[in-house]
């Protein structure tokens, strides 16, 4: 299957549909943006005559399904981490855009509404054998350059390792939890967001200043037939396949609920949101720097500027894949925002 192109980050582009309150606020005005999903188009709106155009890997609009969104944004990243390779899906747009629609969603009333993070788990459960293979998998929350383990609550401040040699990364001390069904996944998740929830009110700030961070490590073990030795007739080469050690494929998708993009007003803000909203903007321009990089192919990926880009370190470059969704609304009350974020995935390409 095609795994996708290493190195490049496919950048698709999803729109929300208009809710409840735009219905009434936005109805005498168009949306600001219009979007050509076959010509993978999309054009923003300058004034009522004029508007500059976009073109993105993929371009979902307001009807696009859960279903094809997980198709066209995660399935080929999900497929080269069965293969062994690492890869990264990431949201990236202003609160209320649909990040955690697109990737947390559980579904449990509407299977329809299934998200990234567990239709990922069912397509890994479904192509691995749990007698010999493994999936383990830690949900982390980076708020102000410090990482929390959403699965245990005492462990607040996790610090991030990297293999000198191999540049892997690690983090000693998260919780580590082996998946072997969808059910305990999905309980994971849901304690992973009742312990964000908890975390966020203690510290009186909201999930949306924070990034929310899946790792799923998959292991497989290969056995000796597929190293490239004769099948399975005859003694001798049993011997030889039992002496020989299997191999070990590791692959680990990383998924990540970035923190809202939209600008915060810093001439409003002082202390403790002065440096939130400081926090914010050193890491999701550190990550825009690293896609960049990525994107021009560039040897030198800066991922030493912030936790966020240490974290994904193993996950930028070489043979990982890196698939970015940003997510807009149709309001022209947020017409800036949105170009913004329109740029985000522009330099990403
Ligand atoms: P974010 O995580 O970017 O802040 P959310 O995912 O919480 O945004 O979405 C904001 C609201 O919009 C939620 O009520 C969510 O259910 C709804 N929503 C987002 N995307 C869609 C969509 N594609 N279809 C229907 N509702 C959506
Ligand atoms: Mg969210």
């Amino acid at each position: 299957h095609d795994a996708g192109v290493p190195g490049r980050v496919r950048v698709a582009v999803r729109l929300r549909p208009q809710n409840a309150e735009e219905l009434v606020a936005d109805a005498d005005f168009a949306d600001c943006v219009e979007l050509q999903p076959e010509l993978k188009r999309l054009k923003l709106r300058k004034n009522n005559w004029d508007s500059d155009t976009y073109e993105f890997d993929e371009v979902l609009t307001e009807f696009a399904s859960q279903k094809r969104v997980y198709e066209v944004v995660a399935k080929p990243v999900v497929e080269s981490v069965l293969d062994g390779y690492n890869g990264t899906v990431m949201a990236y747009g202003q609160t209320g855009t649909g990040k955690t629609y697109t990737l947390g969603r559980l579904g449990e009333e509407d299977t329809a509404d299934r998200g990234i993070m567990v239709r990922a788990m069912e397509d890994i459960l479904a192509d691995i054998s749990l007698d010999k293979d493994t999936i383990s998998i830690s949900y982390l929350q980076l708020y102000m350059e410090t990482i929390q383990d959403l699965l245990d609550p005492t462990n607040d401040n996790i610090s991030i390792v990297e293999d000198p040699k191999t540049g892997d990364v690690s983090l000693p001390g998260a919780t580590i939890v082996e998946i072997r069904d969808q059910q305990s996944f999905v309980e994971l998740l849901r304690l992973g967001e009742a312990h964000r929830f908890a975390a966020n009110t203690k510290l009186n700030t909201e999930s949306s200043r924070s990034h929310a961070i899946l790792m799923v490590q998959v292991k497989r073990s290969i056995k000796g037939r597929e190293q490239g030795l004769p099948g399975e007739n005859g003694n001798s080469f049993h011997m030889v396949k039992s002496l020989k050690p299997p191999i070990i494929r590791k692959g680990k998708l990383v998924v990540v609920d970035l923190a809202g993009s939209e600008r915060i007003d810093k001439s409003g803000s002082e202390g403790h949101m002065l440096e939130e909203a400081k926090s914010i903007n050193l890491s999701l321009s550190a990550l825009g720097k690293c896609i960049n990089a990525l994107a021009e192919n560039s040897s030198h990926v800066p991922v030493r500027d912030s936790k966020l880009t240490r974290l994904l370190r193993d996950s930028f470059g070489g043979s990982a894949r890196t698939s970015l969704v940003i997510t807009i609304g149709p309001s022209p009350r947020h017409r800036g925002e949105t170009a913004s974020t329109i740029m985000f995935g522009q330099r990403a390409m």
